[in-house]
């Protein structure tokens, strides 16, 4: 039995646990789970130190077999090494499974967290029974996995599936990436909200039932009270909602006519609110999927949870084919 360590470095948050193959496959749980802010001021040096103090405190007498990390992209999987991860300072180029190898004495792989949900998602979740799944998740950014019979596929820098930045209106707004009209800034959790933001400051009366939802400042509104307002039948939160899930429509049916997988597995915040984004979707996409069999495509929400990214790099660690 190989023990294995998986570690997710996040913008804001680190994670690690301990499991083995067995326990993960049975329960899809960690041994010891330790979670925690990103310790300042966050850049390597300091973060890889804080990682390697929590896997030698839980540790188990005889070490660890295995490792799997997590982390933002850009990234060069078969090299170990983290490209760019702008949301902490100075993480450029930085050969983070050497480091931790030599200090843990163990093999060490990483991945993007998006393409480690989707790992997560076909070993443990959703897509369970399929060998061939898209993977979204859509939250502050979107993200996206792809497995092709039962493979990860990574394409050059692990940027395969960057499904975030598929163009869907092409005089849109600037996207971070430099791209105008990208999905995810049309249709990310944190961009659903910003267009909500300024939809009230334009007509703070028609924006009355979202102030009252963010308790009356709407630089505290999210995504989560929008759909709370959908759900009362607000008129603009379901005008909002209905446009993200226009263009996430857009984006996804072009991922169909590419792919044609069995499985559309949707996860991070917004994934949420269930069929509330499920119904509308799938109408939208029988608007522009024609050539493709929609009635053959599944289109389901993620059963792992926040915890997924942290699950794919145990999986990671615990295959070489990947
Ligand atoms: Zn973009």
């Amino acid at each position: 039995m190989s023990t294995i360590l998986a570690i997710d470095i996040g913008g804001t948050k680190i994670a690690v646990g301990v499991t083995t193959r067995e326990e993960l496959a049975r329960d899809a749980r960690f041994t010891t789970l330790r979670k925690e802010p990103v310790p300042a001021p966050g850049d390597p040096p300091t973060v890889i130190a804080r990682v390697l103090e929590i896997a030698r405190e839980i540790a188990p007498a005889s070490g660890y077999d295995e490792i799997g990390i997590a982390i933002g992209g850009p990234l060069d999987h078969e090299r170990g090494t983290v490209v760019n991860f702008p949301h902490l300072p100075g993480w450029k180029n930085v050969m983070l499974c050497d480091e931790i190898a030599r200090a843990l004495g163990a093999p060490a792989r990483l991945d993007n967290d998006a393409n480690l949900g989707a790992l997560a998602e076909h070993w443990l979740g959703a897509g369970r029974r399929v060998r061939t799944m898209l993977y979204m998740t859509i939250s502050t950014g979107i993200g996206g996995g792809l497995i092709i019979d039962d493979r990860l596929v990574h394409g050059v820098a692990s940027a395969a599936a960057e499904v975030g930045h598929i163009t869907v209106q092409t005089d849109g707004p600037l996207c971070d990436c430099g791209n105008a009209g990208c999905l995810e800034r049309m249709a990310s959790g944190t961009n659903i909200a910003r267009e909500a933001r300024e939809l009230i400051a334009a007509d703070p009366a028609r924006g009355a039932r979202l102030l009252e939802l963010c308790g009356g400042d709407r630089a505290e509104l999210t995504s989560e009270h929008i759909v709370a307002a959908v759900t009362d039948g607000d008129p603009l939160a379901m005008e909002i909602w209905e446009r993200a899930i226009r263009y996430l429509a857009i984006g996804i049916g072009s991922i169909l006519h590419v792919v044609a997988p069995p499985l559309v597995v949707l996860g991070g915040g917004v994934s949420q609110a269930g069929e509330l984004l499920l119904a509308p979707l799938r109408r939208e996409l029988a608007r522009h999927v024609f050539y493709v069999p929609l009635d053959q495509i599944s289109i389901v929400t993620a059963e792992l949870g926040h915890d997924s990214a942290l699950l794919g790099a145990a999986e990671l660690a615990s295959h070489s084919r990947l």
